[in-house]
């Protein structure tokens, strides 16, 4: 649209912002993120779902939330400890669905933001000593997404890795190693506090019944 007014630099009549102010703006406009939730559905309460989000925050201080449309929220919180909490710890879900929280700089169109993964903890089930290895779980959970951060050690016979999973791609079942000459060997994997997926197509967001017609074999 701006394109098309044709401007000529006469034609601006700007408020000037000096390089201190600007500095000012940045230091009190921190801890910023946007956010959307992951589902099918069109309908839901913005104010139940700021009081879900603050309940599972619980923060130490205000969080502020500022809807842009039906499903775009920007959350400002007033300390490191709060946004580091709502960006780095979810998932997050509100009725059983996943919120996507990615930070934002205050600057850009948050429309812009691209929310199209969600971090979870997964779980590898039962690998052998032999391959319980870093480097061979960093392997197997990059099949499943994005790799932030492995726990090798455990108190149950799985190890945890943190991924950033791509919400439009169905969850995976299972993750496998090919030993040449022995053969494949496959280990299950869990996820932990994973969002509403449906059983069918093996995406979040929706359940069977609401895939297709609804309709499956069982
Ligand atoms: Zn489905």
């Amino acid at each position: 649209m701006l394109d098309r007014l044709d401007l000529k630099e006469e034609d601006f009549d700007d408020v000037v912002i000096d390089e201190k102010e600007f500095k000012d703006l940045r230091a009190e406009t921190k801890w910023l993120a946007v956010a959307r939730l992951y589902t099918s559905r069109e309908d839901f309460s913005n104010t139940a779902f700021y009081t879900s989000m603050r309940y599972a925050w619980n923060p130490a201080q205000e969080v502020s939330f500022r809807a842009l449309n039906d499903n775009l929220f920007v959350i400002q919180a007033r300390c490191l400890g709060d946004w580091k909490k709502i960006v780095e710890m979810g998932p997050w879900l509100f009725r059983g669905y996943g919120v996507i929280i990615k930070e934002y700089d205050g600057i850009q169109d948050p429309e812009k933001v691209v929310l199209d993964s969600i971090e979870v903890w997964i779980q590898i089930h039962k690998v052998p000593d032999l391959y319980r290895k870093e480097h061979l779980v960093r392997l197997m959970a990059s099949k499943v997404g994005v790799v932030k951060k492995i726990i090798m050690l455990t108190a149950k016979d799985f190890v945890r890795v943190r991924v950033n999973l791509k919400v439009d791609t169905p969850l995976k079942r299972f993750t496998s190693l090919n030993i040449q000459g022995q053969g494949r060997v496959v280990f299950q994997l869990k996820y932990e506090k994973i969002p509403t997926f449906c059983d069918v197509c093996g995406l979040m967001g929706h359940v069977d019944e609401e895939c297709g017609s609804g309709e499956h074999s069982p």
